[in-house]
């Protein structure tokens, strides 16, 4: 007798991003016509939680007012609740714990909504803690950063950090919607405003030459702010991520490759390195710049490649270098190479690097080569 029950099936996701501006003017309906989505003609219990940066008395009457002239659908459960951002909700599991008990308190159930506005530890934090409520309610993101918009915001990835480790915390779980609202992005300082384009550069690099160009013509108006041009690189920079997510086959990263990674394990530590000195955005730009010179040394880029990607860097006003990259331990060894083990371990399996092997390919490798590393450091120091 065959003793095996076999179970196989898949469940398919839709979700959609959407981007406009202004989000709480009452008379933009992005909000409303993404709640009606669900239910059209019903009434949604909604929650929202905003990032503390972002929370000032205009914003937070502002969303009060929107909900109050669109009561036909949004029935506001709680007055918007205001929370740390950054690294501080970033790496404590209580908010988890006390969020859950908020939103029970509140009777929000699978069927309800939750809204998270701000950067992307805000989002990742609301999104664990919404993912474990009841197994899952119902999340809108409205990330607040470049990084968020033109990356993390817009994926599936929720989680916390957790004993000294990045996102060792955490659940895939595709939002409802995501709405991205570009307007957000006219206050940010420089390294919540440059560091998100870290992302698309990445990802150019790696998936698309002729973003990559298009990020370079783009560059003068980005330093000078210009909103429009801003959003069209946003919006192709999350468009090559969430193909990734619905055409890579692994949304759920169930391999332990990670394609669009590249830059990351040396990011990743530098993170923790710096004791958070260094935020995301700035730190891959920095693993853009050590992995490209590492992959030039192995003779999978032209040096004339080399220079056209670390000029690009430069050119959004992006780091190369930190201190942080030579850090060492009482062995006197590189503190960031033990990133590629943490990186490794989070991946679960062989290590995958992402390298690229022109403006717009890449190949993955699967291991690293210390001195190569090392000399590539020496190279990048100013
Ligand atoms: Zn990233």
């Amino acid at each position: 007798m065959n003793n095996i029950i076999d179970t196989s099936f898949s469940v398919s996701y839709n979700y959609p991003t959407i981007f406009t501006s202004q989000a709480f003017d009452t008379d933009n309906d992005t909000l409303v016509t993404t709640l009606q989505r669900l239910n059209e003609g019903r009434r949604h219990r909604v929650v929202f939680y905003i990032d503390a940066a972002l929370a000032t008395p205009q914003l937070i009457s502002q969303i009060e007012a929107y909900c109050a002239a669109h009561t036909d659908v949004i029935n506001l459960a709680a007055p918007v609740k205001s929370v740390a951002g950054g690294f501080e909700i970033k790496n404590n599991p209580e908010f988890i714990i006390a969020t859950l008990k908020e939103l029970g308190e509140l009777h929000i159930d699978r069927q309800s909504f939750v809204v998270v506005i701000g950067g992307g530890s805000v989002i990742d934090a609301v999104g664990l803690a919404v993912a474990l409520l009841h197994r899952g309610a119902r999340l809108i993101r409205m990330p607040t950063t470049v990084l968020g918009q033109d990356d993390a915001g817009v994926g599936v990835k929720n989680g916390i950090d957790f004993n000294g480790q990045k996102n060792f915390m955490g659940c895939f779980a595709p939002p409802f919607a995501v709405i991205n609202d570009v307007s957000f992005l006219t206050t940010l300082g420089d390294e919540n405003w440059f560091g998100g384009f870290a992302e698309a550069i990445k990802v150019s690099i790696i998936r698309d030459g002729s973003f990559f160009e298009q990020l370079e013509q783009a560059a003068p108006a980005i330093c000078a702010r210009d909103i429009s041009v801003a959003e069209g690189i946003i919006r192709r920079s999350a468009e090559l991520h969430l193909r990734q997510i619905s055409k890579g086959g692994d949304p759920f990263e169930f391999g332990s490759a990670r394609p669009l990674d590249f830059g990351h394990w040396a990011a990743h530590r530098l993170e923790v390195i710096s004791n958070h000195e260094l935020g995301h955005g700035y730190a891959v730009s920095i693993g853009i710049a050590l992995d490209t010179i590492y992959a030039q040394k192995l003779g999978l880029i032209t040096e004339q490649e080399y220079k056209r990607i670390i000029k690009l860097l430069r050119a959004l006003n992006l780091p190369i270098y930190s201190k942080w990259l030579e850090a060492r331990n009482e062995q006197g060894e590189l503190l960031v190479i033990k990133g590629a083990e943490d990186f490794r371990e989070h991946l679960g399996g062989i290590l995958n690097i992402t390298l690229p092997t022109s403006i717009g390919t890449a190949i993955e490798v699967h291991e690293l080569d210390t001195s190569k590393v090392a000399e590539s450091i020496q190279e990048l120091r100013p």
